[in-house]
């Protein structure tokens, strides 16, 4: 503490303007127009921009039209593609069921092995098509038995 506060009594006096009637139907009118409170200033005269402004949101002209912008154009969301995630019907040992193909397919340990899942052949552990692969071995010819037709 210590200084003396000291009054500037040089200052030019403050220039208030007075917002005549008229002058605020003026301000009114242009400020709708979309007009700038520097052109308003320029056009009243004898006030400055701030004191348009600060009148105009006296008077709660702030929500003028924007001019310049269009409507907000309204984007759909995008729509994204659900991740379609390839599904693979993996048969494991605990989905196995009596009816289906126990053919084990891959390499037993292995991340993919798992078994054929196909509907089993009555009476066999394997499908028609794994049926016949597990059933390979050429019968001897002289063995074969015709089925009897029912
Ligand atoms: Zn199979």
């Amino acid at each position: 503490m210590g200084t003396t506060a000291s009054r500037k009594s040089g200052k030019p006096e403050r220039h208030y303007m007075s917002w005549t009637e008229k002058r605020i139907e003026l301000l009114k009118k242009y400020w709708s127009k979309g007009m700038s409170a520097s052109q308003i200033a320029e056009t009243l005269g004898d006030v400055t921009r701030n004191a348009v402004i600060g009148k105009a949101h006296r008077l709660g002209l702030n929500a003028r039209p924007s001019p310049v912008k269009g409507p907000v154009e309204k984007k759909p969301a995008p729509k994204q593609p659900k991740p379609v995630e390839p599904s693979p019907k993996r048969i494991t040992l605990l989905s196995l069921t009596e009816r289906m193909c126990k053919w084990p397919i891959g390499h037993p340990g292995e991340d993919d092995f798992h078994f054929c899942g196909a509907p089993s052949v009555a009476g066999q552990p394997y499908c028609e098509d794994h049926c016949r692969r597990a059933y390979q071995t050429p019968a001897p010819k002289r063995d074969r038995v015709r089925p009897p037709r029912l």
